[in-house]
């Protein structure tokens, strides 16, 4: 039999699921990618033609395509390589399968509610034509369904989650998927095909500043990244929490893109973490929240909609007029606070935001500005170059405290605290709004509370360079739990 496998958000050619399966099993394999015009028409139509997750994808695809024709010369075989197609996913796969004469499409599974309705499609198109479609579990170390309570029901708090996450692992969850034993069953392209990967400008885009921001792409750029995180983990523990600082390890675009395996990340933080090395413990944690955050899209898919808990979704978030513009403030940084407005343009200028950070401007659009969640986290989900619905969902509700095992509504950060302790320097505020450079540190956590003589001698004119901020933090608190007595019955 000979095979299809339909690269998604897993752009590499090792210790890949469905390429696994479809090798062993098939005695021919061909490799496709869609740029899918259902996901990339809309963004076209606003006028979107830079995108850093586009050509994130295309130079991915460039490395893959490479991995591919490397993988086949080394069986022997000349003229292996990725097929890419551009249009809808579900004609451009069955037709594929129909000209290649395939009995199976292989995939690996993706839970987003979107690729599910698109996998139906797809499933249901190969149907007619005789072809099955095989799911492979890839995304995640664990499936949805692999990590239940005693009761068979899912998680819905943390700690709990992980304690049997780590208690049921077996070590086949951690084994990588060996292509390259069975790269052999990789077939050449039909010239009639053509293969290779079209120009970004072909499928209607433009470099975004990908490039100019140095982010390695690719399996090589993760690969390239996890090493130089692996040298540094022991301070990860310490040094995650600081803006400035190089703490974490930056790959989450690569696990958004499947460009690294979670399999071989978790695989090396359990073993460091058995090993008793520093900060392993904690980054294991962290690959397990993003587990967590993928069973909760999987089981409770009403949350891509609404709250978690549904007592959220009786609290009346501002709006009109007024609630509009301090959306748009916040968007452009431009909310008088200074760490939240350097996180903002960290997320505009990059496509990433730190961790913290991310907490901290969320609660401010929730906490202080008084606005529905559901704002933040779309902006959030048409900026990061990292975006994962799990993920984004799992933190904005968390940060609203209407999600699972989230943040209590009464526990409201302090934007001017969060910046004295995580950026005490303000290293960070004063990479990202050089406008406050000059102020010395304790006014540049709040440059409002500075004496008019120093703001002058720094060159900042509130208002002008730099804006008053836009809501008095003790007042919107006040607010908030004023909005969040709705929920505090259930709470
Ligand atoms: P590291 O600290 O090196 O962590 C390693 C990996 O663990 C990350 O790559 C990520 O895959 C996972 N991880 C870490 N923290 C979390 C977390 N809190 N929840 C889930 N997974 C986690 N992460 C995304 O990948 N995509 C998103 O769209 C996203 N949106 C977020 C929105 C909000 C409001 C918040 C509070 C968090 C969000 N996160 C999201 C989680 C987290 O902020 C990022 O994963 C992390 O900042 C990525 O940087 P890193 O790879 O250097 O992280």
């Amino acid at each position: 039999p000979s095979g299809l496998v339909w690269l998604r958000r897993d752009l590499r050619a090792h210790d890949h699921a469905a390429l696994t399966q479809a090798l062993r099993q098939c005695q021919r394999v061909w490799c496709a990618f869609v740029f899918d015009t259902d996901i990339l028409q809309p963004l076209l139509d606003r006028g979107l033609r830079a995108d850093r997750r586009v050509e994130f994808i295309h130079e991915s695809l460039i490395d893959l395509d490479e991995q591919l024709r490397a993988l086949g010369r080394s069986n022997g075989t000349e003229g292996v390589g990725l097929l890419v197609r551009h249009g809808r996913a579900s004609e451009e796969i069955p037709r594929l399968a129909t000209q290649l004469g395939v009995q199976a499409v292989y995939a690996n599974l993706d839970h987003e509610p979107a690729a599910l309705a698109r996998d139906a499609q797809v499933r249901g198109a190969l149907a007619h034509a005789g072809v099955l479609l095989h799911m492979g579990k890839d995304q995640v170390v664990r499936e949805h369904h692999e990590v239940l309570n005693q009761g068979g029901r899912p998680f819905t708090v943390f700690t709990p989650y992980k304690k049997a996450w780590l208690q049921t692992l077996s070590p086949s969850d951690l084994q990588p998927h060996p292509v390259e034993r069975y790269a052999d069953a990789l077939a050449p392209c039909p010239p009639a095909l053509s293969a290779g990967v079209p120009t970004l400008e072909a499928i209607g885009f433009v470099p975004s500043n990908l490039r100019e921001l140095k982010i390695r792409t690719g399996s090589r750029g993760a690969l390239a990244l996890l090493e130089d995180f692996l040298a540094r983990i022991e301070h990860y523990g310490q040094a995650r929490d600081y803006p400035a600082l190089k703490g974490p390890s930056y790959l989450s675009v690569h696990l958004r893109f499947g460009t690294l395996s979670i399999r071989q990340v978790a695989r090396l933080a359990h073993e460091l973490h058995q090993q008793g090395v520093a900060g392993a413990s904690t980054w294991l944690s962290e690959l397990i929240w993003r587990e967590f955050y993928q069973q909760i899209l999987a089981h409770f898919p009403h949350v891509v909609e609404r709250a978690f808990k549904p007592a959220y979704d009786r609290i009346r978030w501002e709006h009109g007029k007024a609630a509009q513009a301090h959306f748009a403030a916040w968007c452009a940084g431009q909310t008088g606070y200074p760490l939240v407005d350097a996180a903002m343009h960290q997320l505009n200028q990059t496509g990433y935001m730190h961790n913290r950070l991310r907490m901290v401007a969320a609660s401010f659009l929730c906490k202080d500005l008084g606005l529905d969640w559901r704002w933040g986290e779309r902006y959030f989900a048409e900026h990061l170059i990292d975006f994962d619905l799990a993920s984004n969902n799992g933190g904005w509700q968390w940060c609203a405290s209407s999600g699972c095992d989230a943040q209590p509504y009464f526990r409201i950060f302090n934007p001017v605290l969060q910046s004295e302790k995580f950026d005490p320097q303000g290293k960070f505020i004063r990479r990202y709004l050089p406008q406050l450079a000059r102020l010395p540190e304790p006014r540049l956590h709040a440059p409002w509370r500075a004496p008019a003589a120093e703001l002058e001698a720094a060159g900042v004119a509130l208002g002008r360079n730099y804006p008053s901020p836009l809501v008095d933090h003790f007042e919107a608190r006040q607010l908030t739990l004023e909005r969040y007595a709705v929920v505090r019955a259930e709470s």
